[in-house]
């Protein structure tokens, strides 16, 4: 499926104020950035817009200040980060769309930058308020949105802005959206899925549709104890939420009607406890024993996992295999994870965990697609459209 709406590249912004809608939501300490790759994948965009002469307005939340002014959660280290990369100077507003981003947005030259300060700062924004939205586009004469790790809310500086101006997507949004659908709407086969993480509700949209798609879904990490009580096995203290046991079930009986393979682990790794230097113990099988609690997939299952991966057209991961935080249930993960990065075929990693993995691994450049969002990629998994890309002008 091609991406049918406007892109920034269609856009006359010369001369023109243009307000681009980025994720700039970084972890902090301090005062500082501790990682910058939302803000790095901001760039091309950023940098496409002050070369071509536009004036930037660039607004973003951070964190959840629920409608408060929390100093903590001031956009200006993300602004100091930005003109370091850049190599220009990066104006702060001290308010979103207020007297202060006004008068600092009358002021900017064509190619200058200036950051609006953290939109959750209005209640507004959340809530999506009409004022707040019509309060931000009078700042400029062309809305970008290029904030894919919101685009599946629909909030005042995302789809209500869009509402009043010209709006168009910016490349980084692009690109998520077409690598994100290319995965289920015309992959190379065979397409493996590999899930993870802790919840099977959070991803049975994904588990779902793949079922229809994918030729492989591989289960991992706490995930797999929902699908183990269903078939019977003791799963000892493993993590298992009641309400996903049914949800396990429904897809394992759609997967036995249907035509993918749903593959759970054959061995496990556990420990007494969810720490670092619990006791651990390997088991041969997937009948956890009482005391215990299953925080890895075992090597057996790590490295048939890891050569299905390899043998893949295309792999789309979501979700760790264990407590890789841990070190000694990281095993799992790093295996799928060194598999991605080495596999022929297109590879997409999304989710926030995944993503950390990847990059605890040093292995993000090894990968066709690393996205930055985690909510918004598993709803554009799911089939479903994103309220932030919805409210964008068609091609
Ligand atoms: P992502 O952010 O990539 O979508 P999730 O948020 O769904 O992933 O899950 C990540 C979390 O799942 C990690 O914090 C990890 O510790 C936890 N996890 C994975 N496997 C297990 C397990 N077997 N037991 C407990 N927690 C697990
Ligand atoms: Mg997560």
């Amino acid at each position: 499926m091609a991406f049918d709406k406007a892109s920034v590249r269609d856009a006359e912004v010369d001369g023109k104020r243009v307000l681009v809608r980025v994720d700039f939501n970084v972890p902090l300490d301090g005062q500082e950035v501790t990682d910058d790759t939302r803000i790095r994948a901001a760039l091309p965009t950023i940098e496409y817009l002050t070369g071509a002469g536009a004036k930037v307005i660039l607004c973003s939340h951070l964190g959840r200040p629920k409608g408060q002014v929390v100093p903590e959660l001031s956009l200006a280290p993300a602004a100091r980060r930005l003109s370091e990369l850049t190599g220009k100077a990066v104006v702060m507003a001290s308010d979103v769309g207020g007297e202060d981003s006004r008068a600092k947005a009358d002021r900017l030259e064509p190619g200058g930058i200036l950051l609006l300060e953290n939109t959750r700062y209005e209640a507004g924004e959340t809530d999506n308020d009409p004022e707040l939205a019509s309060r931000l586009a009078g700042l400029a004469d062309i809305y970008v949105d290029d904030a894919f790790g919101a685009a599946h809310r629909a909030h005042a500086s995302t789809a209500g802005v869009a509402g009043h101006l010209p709006a168009y997507a910016g490349l980084l949004l692009e690109k998520e959206v077409e690598n994100l659908t290319s995965v289920a709407a015309d992959p190379e086969r065979p397409l493996v899925v590999v899930l993870g993480g802790s919840k099977v509700s959070d991803k049975v949209g994904v588990i779902d549709r793949f079922l229809e798609i994918a030729d492989q879904i591989l289960i991992g990490g706490a995930m797999c104890f929902p699908f183990f009580k269903a078939q019977g096995h003791t799963i000892g203290n493993s993590l298992c939420q009641d309400e996903d046991i049914p949800l396990a079930e429904d897809a394992l009986r759609k997967a036995a009607a249907g035509r993918c393979e749903l593959v759970l682990p054959t061995d496990l790794t556990l420990g007494r406890e969810f720490s670092a230097d619990t006791e651990t113990e390997a088991l041969a099988g997937t009948d956890v024993p009482d005391g215990w609690m299953g925080l890895d997939i075992g090597p057996q299952s790590a490295s048939d996992y890891a050569s299905r991966i390899s043998t893949a057209g295309t792999v789309l991961w979501n979700g760790p295999m264990g407590a890789f935080e841990l070190d000694p249930f990281a095993g799992g993960t790093r295996t799928v994870a060194e598999a991605v990065a080495a596999a022929p075929g297109f590879t997409v990693v999304g989710g926030g965990d995944s993503v950390a993995a990847l990059v605890k691994f040093e292995l993000t450049g090894d990968v066709d697609w690393v996205s930055t969002g985690g909510g918004a990629s598993l709803e554009l998994l799911e089939g479903k459209t994103l309220p932030g890309v919805a409210a964008l002008n068609d091609r």
